[in-house]
């Protein structure tokens, strides 16, 4: 990888620049898209290139559980496997454990009531450990937090165990038992074979006290020193051709940042992550319950402590009022299901000035079911160049939408992708020009 910053803005701590990667230049700042299963959903790699994404987010977690790394990898790795040939980058797995531990579980307990049974705020009990989804009790393991839920017959169903070893969970597929470690997830990784590849972390829930929060992040930590540890094991093996079954070469490791946020712990893990000698570094346990003011407040402890020279990347943020406030502070690219979700639930991306005269009630986006549409002429957004707002009106899309037509989330998750494409577009060369912040407040008002 090779990061070059071309312009940094005079008022701000804006940057823009390329980040060089095996399958192609990213321009940043750039919003990373997320393609979970590697899909970004609705969308197929040619859309995505005619929309000019750069580079998208594939899910460790999920491609690990189905089809598995394994065939991917003999399928030519992730590249070859979904037909695209552009950068891509994968996560580590530990937000979607962390997600599967408590995200889902307040979903759940808002829908259906359940009661948490978990107790995260039992650090260095004894356990039983498990290796290689092998229960072996001669080791004792520290245990940081369990996560259950309570099933309808008043069982404890287990969901998720964080131990210094590694994060035990059950898969949300099939049940089945399973053992993620820093090490397998960077194997795993290298197998799928993506440009950009992540530390594992333990993602640090919120709200939770500052003790927590620093045992939380020692051990990220540790998981990321375990991580780059085997990350160049394996990348020594591949050279010397000891190891052929993990292919991918020229792959570059961020390591993750934690530290809830408490100011002394953010400007530490920073401090730490950037020392250990990533080609890049990641932002996590941001937009997981805290305020945004809160979130960009933590975004100004940390960026500080980081090297310039090492691109920065903001894991799970991406609306729009975000990515002005993160590009602004700093951050070079950012990923978020944000454009893609929203197409799905009918939301679809408008300049504010539109949103203010159609007097949404999001200042981004519209609500294109609204009975109001029915019989418009205009496109979703006037001020979009792109092939849905040139061909299509908003009448045409309210009736896919009404009708639960698949043509209606495509050409939706078309707009919303272009429209964040563009809007990065506009932000680099605003950079480029010295007026991000005149762009901010256009757009921010
Ligand atoms: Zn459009």
């Amino acid at each position: 990888m090779k990061f070059e910053i071309l312009k940094k803005d005079k008022n701000t701590d804006a940057r823009a620049g390329t980040i060089s990667l095996p399958h192609g230049k990213v321009e940043t700042p750039s919003f990373v898209p997320v393609g979970t299963q590697a899909s970004v959903k609705a969308l197929s790699p040619q859309e995505l290139k005619e929309i000019e994404v750069q580079i998208f987010f594939g899910n460790t977690y999920h491609l690990y559980l189905r089809p598995g790394a394994a065939i991917i990898q003999e399928l030519g790795g992730i590249h070859k496997f979904m037909g695209w040939d552009g950068p891509i980058m994968t996560d580590s797995g530990g937000f979607q454990v962390f997600s599967l531990g408590l995200g889902k579980l307040k979903l759940k307990i808002e829908k259906e009531k359940l009661k948490i049974a978990g107790r995260y705020e039992t650090p260095y009990e004894n356990a039983s450990p498990v290796c290689a989804g092998k229960l072996d009790p001669s080791v004792p393991i520290r245990r940081l937090r369990m996560t259950f839920k309570e099933s309808k017959t008043g069982k404890n169903q287990f969901l998720a165990e964080f131990a210094e070893e590694g994060v035990r969970f059950k898969s949300h597929l099939d049940g089945s038992e399973h053992f993620l470690t820093p090490e397998k997830s960077i194997q795993i990784q290298k197998q799928l074979g993506a440009d950009i590849i992540l530390a594992f972390d333990d993602c640090t829930p919120y709200p939770v006290d500052y003790a927590y929060a620093e045992l939380s992040m020692e051990r990220t930590h540790r998981w990321a020193e375990r991580s780059l540890k085997e990350f160049k094991r394996l990348r020594t093996k591949t050279k010397a051709g000891l190891r052929p079954q993990f292919l991918a070469s020229g792959q570059s490791l961020y390591g993750v940042i934690q530290g809830s946020t408490f100011e002394d712990l953010r400007k530490k893990s920073a401090r730490f992550i950037d020392a250990l000698g990533t080609e890049g570094i990641a932002i996590g346990g941001m937009a997981v319950g805290e305020s945004k003011k809160l979130m960009y407040k933590t975004l100004e402890w940390t960026i500080p402590e980081l090297e310039e020279e090492k691109p920065r990347h903001l894991l799970g943020v991406g609306e729009v009022d975000d990515i002005f406030e993160a590009v602004e502070r700093g951050v070079d690219t950012l990923d978020c299901v944000t454009p893609t979700r929203l197409a799905r639930h009918k939301n679809l991306f408008v300049h504010p000035k539109i949103a203010a005269l159609e007097k949404s009630k999001s200042r981004f986006n519209l609500i294109i079911t609204n009975a109001k549409y029915a019989a418009d002429k205009s496109p979703v957004d006037p001020l979009c160049q792109c092939v849905v707002c040139q061909n299509y009106s908003r009448a045409y899309l309210h009736h896919l939408y009404k009708s639960n037509e698949i043509l209606g989330v495509r050409l939706g998750t078309y707009h919303n992708l272009y429209f964040l494409v563009s809007l990065m577009k506009q932000i680099r060369e605003a950079i480029a020009d010295n007026r991000f912040q005149r762009l901010k407040q256009e757009w921010l008002v």
